[in-house]
């Protein structure tokens, strides 16, 4: 039989879901493709190169070699070149690379593999022992060594980038080799599938969530059915239920499980298609709301790599806010914003910008109070001269996120959610994202990443600049729609705005 080449994607995703590992092989087209994987493949090249950079003057087999990565790789290592980059090895069809090989002698090699991530985590261990399996059915008599090199999250950027401070070496020798049977048995399982003529019948479950989103899940949930537990979001309970009796749908739930009441709420708005208003709560919830009303929306990029002075790895930059005012109740929505687009730091000016845009007074509306309060004191941290109008402003923020998330308005649209996307797809059908260039946050944040990693002119930057501001805008919009739904709710008990 024609073997069929196991990569290390197919190898890992067969770990999880056979019908992921033949979609890799035989449908990858069928993938997520969004702005969330390009920043992916984008931030992991960068690290890559960098990190190679603890090992350096290698030969890099992936850019500098054509025709036969396997071949090109064993000649180089007969040359005695003894840094290799991307050096390729395969065995009984199954192919593997590793970011730097290191040729210490005959007998001693060193395999690094370089990640994005700030720990070491169970997939990567397999990933060094899914290489080593390879190389050791061709290289019998070696000694390998594994090591993972992965982000250091305290690394601090003082003058220069320290390349050796910035990431840790691991060493995984002895877990990769104990992993080494649990390799053999998911490589067979990964040639059964591969050799099977047809997309394995795998039904949709909370593997495909859990612990991350699976590449195809919008291949695969596209036909659940509506009176899917599935289609609950966060309804681990259920979900939990289902592992036992596939069958159980949302309308016959049996009463013996014991589910929150909140999520026999959800499961009776989905069933009954119909919404929750609670006038008294939500008339707690607006009391305190004073004007001039200010809907605010900040936006932060997180990079691997620090970019700007006594930054480290993974911290919140905050490079645009999005605010609508509105002065009174007769008054119109006034719309202001801030967005970097330069690559120099954009703190002190976002900081200052909205400082004064916010003023002194009156309710300041955010979706997710703690995540804007704890960007808001970091700034304050850093800018001690900034730190006392600061806490004035966090004495004004307002959480939308309360009366949807204890449901005192629950559409059963939001399908067991309370994200502001899931909100404003809910209640607001009108306002869409779908024409924006920039879609979601994902896209937002590649946005600004792109101006600070990338070589780009004025015209692109004003470009993104105005796409920028047109999703922030929209999203700060429905923030206000969202209130004045609340508010008309007190007013006269109806949900229209
Ligand atoms: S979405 Fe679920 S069922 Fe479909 S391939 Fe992924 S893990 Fe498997």
């Amino acid at each position: 039989m024609n073997r069929k080449e196991i990569t290390k994607n197919v190898f890992l995703k067969t770990r999880r879901c056979s019908k992921a590992a033949y979609l890799e092989y035989y449908h990858p087209e069928y993938k997520y493709q969004g702005a969330y994987s390009d920043t992916i493949l984008h931030r992991s090249e960068l690290v890559k190169n960098l990190a190679r950079q603890l090992f350096d003057n290698g030969f890099n087999v992936k850019e500098e070699c054509q025709g036969d990565l396997v071949q090109n790789t064993e000649y180089r290592i007969q040359k005695g070149i003894k840094v290799i980059y991307n050096a390729c090895f395969e065995h009984n069809s199954e192919k593997c690379f590793s970011d730097i090989l290191i040729i210490k002698s005959d007998t001693v090699w060193e395999l690094y593999e370089i990640k994005l991530s700030t720990k070491c985590v169970a997939e990567h261990i397999l990933d060094l022992a899914f290489q080593s399996q390879i190389i050791h059915t061709k290289y019998p008599h070696l000694k390998l060594h594994c090591f993972l090199i992965h982000i250091d999250k305290k690394y601090v950027l003082e003058e220069v980038l320290n390349i050796s401070k910035l990431f840790k070496i691991v060493n995984l020798s002895n877990k990769a080799r104990h992993a080494l049977p649990l390799v053999k048995r998911i490589l067979m399982a990964s040639h059964k599938v591969l050799n099977s003529n047809k997309i394995p019948n795998v039904s949709p479950g909370i593997f495909c969530t859990n612990p991350f989103n699976c590449e195809f899940k919008s291949y695969c949930w596209k036909d659940l059915p509506e009176d899917s537990p599935l289609n609950l979001v966060k309804s681990w309970e259920i979900k939990m239920y289902m592992l036992n009796d596939q069958g159980v749908k949302l309308g016959n739930v049996p009463h013996q499980v014991k589910l929150t009441e909140k999520l026999w709420l959800e499961i009776d708005c989905l069933v009954q298609k119909r919404y929750v208003i609670n006038k008294r709560a939500i008339e707690g919830y607006m009391g305190d709301i004073c004007f001039p009303i200010f809907f605010l929306q900040i936006k932060t990029l997180q990079f691997p790599i620090p970019l700007f002075k006594k930054t480290s790895p993974y911290t919140y930059i905050p490079f645009q806010y999005s605010l609508y005012e509105v002065a009174s109740h007769s008054s119109c929505l006034k719309h202001k914003d801030f967005i970097s687009v330069s690559s120099k730091d954009p703190r002190d000016g976002f900081i200052k910008s909205l400082l004064k845009d916010l003023g002194d007074n009156g309710t300041i509306i955010v979706y997710e109070k703690k995540y804007t309060e704890a960007r808001l004191r970091e700034l304050g941290r850093i800018y001690p001269k900034y730190e006392a109008q600061i806490f004035k402003v966090i004495d004004r923020l307002k959480d939308l996120k309360e009366p949807f998330e204890n449901r005192y308005l629950y559409h059963y649209n939001q399908n067991g959610s309370h994200e502001l996307k899931s909100l404003i797809a809910a209640w607001l059908p009108e306002v869409s994202f779908k024409s924006l260039t920039i879609p979601d946050s994902a896209t937002a944040s590649r946005a600004y990443e792109k101006l600070l990693t990338t070589k780009i002119g004025n015209t692109e930057r004003s470009n993104i600049k105005m796409d920028l501001s047109e999703y922030g805008r929209l999203n700060t919009y429905g923030l206000a729609k969202l209130l004045k739904i609340l508010e008309t709710i007190v007013i006269d008990g109806s949900k229209e705005a």
